[in-house]
């Protein structure tokens, strides 16, 4: 099973920023959620992937799998729900059923007791038994490497797909979740009103070299740097390169 292998991505630099107080940052947010930060220049978007890299080389999804097939239901199960959340329950559910076979075997009562602890879970749980059919009638039991045959999966849209075809088939999509939209916003890497747009832009704009990983080093970058409520502009290895208003820069 995949272990969490990667770590937030911070470090130690002289302090160049902080946050404006409470409503700065709210008056700053909704600003910037409606995708009207300034772009960043291409310049600062490939330096903040090499600072991003040199961080973390390799990082990992910090969900926890063992083959192509929990992958996805895990990341099914991940809609609306944290990593942690979907780690607590995954261990059980996957050592019931780790195959489509299984999963259908296991059955609707069991899949739902096993993940009732995660958001959704009576409509996921159907989700799971249905795909696992369908992973069963159409593609002989395995996770197909498309976005139009995962995208036809019960439970599973373009995030999801997109995440797959990352993580499985190491192409360089990026799958924008709420992460990965505040900081394309934020930043102004990729400013824009919704989750395709943002998607759409971080490809057109993120150099080619960088693509393979940029969908994880966003993630955890939104996840425990450029928090939602309190973004750690402080310890950010980005901070001279952000554009979002609510940053307060301090005097060099
Ligand atoms: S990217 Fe860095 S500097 Fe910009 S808002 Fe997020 S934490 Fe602050």
């Amino acid at each position: 099973m995949a272990r969490k292998t990667t770590r937030p991505v911070t470090a130690k630099k002289k302090k160049t920023a902080t946050v404006k107080a409470s409503a700065g940052r709210v008056k700053a947010d909704s600003k910037t959620a409606q995708g009207s930060a300034p772009q960043m220049p291409a310049s600062d978007i490939a330096e903040a992937f090499r600072r991003f890299q040199k961080a973390s080389p390799a990082p990992k999804t910090e969900l926890l799998y063992s083959n192509p097939f929990t992958l996805l239901v895990a990341v099914v199960l991940s809609a609306q729900a944290t990593d942690a959340g979907v780690n607590r329950a995954t261990p059980a559910l996957f050592s019931a059923a780790d195959t489509p076979e299984m999963m259908v075997k296991l059955g609707l009562v069991k899949v739902t007791d096993f993940i009732k602890t995660i958001g959704l879970y009576r409509n996921k749980a159907k989700n799971l038994v249905a795909l696992s059919q369908k992973l069963i009638a159409e593609h002989g039991g395995e996770v197909p490497n498309s976005r139009e045959a995962l995208e036809e999966l019960p439970g599973v849209g373009r995030k999801t797909a997109n995440v797959v075809l990352n993580v499985i088939f190491d192409q360089p999509t990026i799958a924008v979740d709420t992460h990965i939209f505040r900081v394309g916003n934020r930043t102004g890497m990729a400013p824009g009103k919704d989750p395709l747009t943002v998607e759409l832009k971080l490809a057109q704009v993120i150099p080619e070299k960088y693509m393979m990983h940029a969908h994880h080093w966003l993630i955890l970058h939104g996840r425990y740097t450029c928090i939602a409520r309190r973004p750690l502009c402080e310890k950010c290895v980005i901070a001279d390169l952000c554009r979002w208003p609510g940053k307060a820069t301090l005097a060099a």
